[in-house]
Formats: C-alpha cells, structure tokens, sequence
C-alpha cells in the first residue's frame, strides 16, 4: 500500500466522544463539538488548552478559516551580561518597536531575565514562510488581543509544542539579529529558554487572492507560505 493511501481511523474526542478527523501529518487535534485539544506525539496523548478566537468585527463578514498557533510563555535569560553600556547606544537604534525595548530591558536588569510571549505556527510552513513578516512574528512583537469564541473546525497542526519551542527559540534569535545591528552586543551570550506554559491560539484567517490575511489584525501570509494550505482548506470544507 502507498503512503498516499494509509487512511487514519478517525479519533474519539475524549471530552464529549465525538469522531475527530483531522489531517494526516497533525499531531495535535481538535474537536469542532466541544473545543478540546489533544496532542499525540510517539506514546505521548496530552491534552492541550485552546482559545478559539473571535475576529474582529471589521473581520468577521469573510469567509474565515481557522488555523492553529502555538501561544508559548517564556523565560528567557541571558547568562552573561553583555558587554556593552545600554546607555550608550543611540535611542534612534533603540527604537520603540516593543522587542528592541524588551531587550534593552533586559540588557538594563542586575540579573537579565524576562518573559515573553511567543506566536509559533502550529500549522506546517514551507520555506516562504519568513521570519520578518508573518503574523507569528507580528504578534509576537504586538499581541493581538484574543477574545475566546466558540468552538470551530480546525485541522492542520503539525509542529507538536516541542517544535514549537524550538521555533520561538530561531525567532528570538532571528528577531535580535535583525535589531542589533551589531549593537546588542549579545553575540557570545547564552539565551536560555525556560518554557512555562503553553495554549494553542485557533486565528481565523480569510482568503485574498495569493495571500491569506489574519482577521485580527489584517497581517498577511502567502497561501504557500504554508505547507498545505489547498488540503486544510479542501478538509475544512468538507464539514
Ligand atoms: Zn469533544
């Protein structure tokens, strides 16, 4: 038999019973009947929290398709104070964008430790998906507000909260290159990451052309940014 045609038995909502379908590469699952989450990873079943959010009214009128993002609290510490004076770098460099100021924050502290929430796709990404631009990192330098909505359908999460970890970890790192210019001084420093907690974010998204655009904020991602995105729409059609 093909790969192609292994067909999964559908899962059984622990919560309430109900069949859940969901794609074949997923690994945290969702039921549309009682919005329960659940993650299966090799023996692993763990139940996952979920906030399915509500669009912002300007929104809300698009045919909206949901897609699952790991919300990840972390601590994050630097091991050895860097070598650099924050008051000697130039405020135009330190500008207000909300990361800059949570480093030079932490750059300041006696002891550099801080928390940061991170927006990670749980959905695949193929490698359009660019670590500047996309909604994960928007949010994460300006958190949306999320207001909880009813459950809904949603397939196509396939980064379990492990990876999920690993990317919030390449994106801190990739969002301080970009703003340091050299400056930051964190070069040599070890970031450590110690993870606290972690939700999935359901984001109702809407179609526009070659882009999808988040219906909470209006940021856009190319539809082939993500990996699969025909087939999770096919699937959520379906039902
Ligand atoms: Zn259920």
């Amino acid at each position: 038999m093909a790969t192609t045609d292994i067909k999964l038995i559908p899962l059984r909502c622990p919560d309430c019973g109900i069949d859940i379908e969901s794609g074949e590469d997923d690994i945290v699952h969702f039921c549309s009947n009682c919005g329960s989450g659940f993650e299966v990873t090799r023996d692993k079943f763990k139940k996952v929290d979920i906030i399915f959010v509500k669009p912002k009214e300007e929104f809300a009128n698009n045919k909206l398709y949901y897609l699952p993002m790991w919300q990840i609290l972390s601590k994050i510490s630097i091991s050895k104070k860097p070598n650099i004076d924050i008051n000697q770098i130039p405020p135009e460099i330190l500008s207000n964008d909300r990361f800059t100021s949570f480093l030079a924050g932490l750059l300041k502290k006696e002891k550099p430790i801080d928390k940061m929430l991170f927006f990670v796709p749980a959905f695949g990404v193929t490698n359009r998906y660019q670590l500047m631009d996309q909604p994960g990192y928007l949010f994460t330098v300006k958190p949306p507000k999320l207001e909880s909505d009813s459950p809904k359908d949603m397939v196509g999460a396939e980064y379990s909260l492990e990876d999920a970890v690993e990317l919030a970890k390449v994106m801190f790192l990739s969002i301080q290159y970009h703003t340091d210019k050299g400056l930051m001084g964190l070069q040599g420093a070890d970031i450590i990451f110690y993870y606290e907690k972690a939700r999935i974010a359901a984001i109702p998204f809407y179609e526009e052309g070659a882009m999808l655009v988040d219906g909470l904020k209006g940021h856009k991602i190319f539809k082939n940014a993500l990996k699969d995105w025909e087939k999770i729409k096919a699937k959520l059609e379906k039902n």
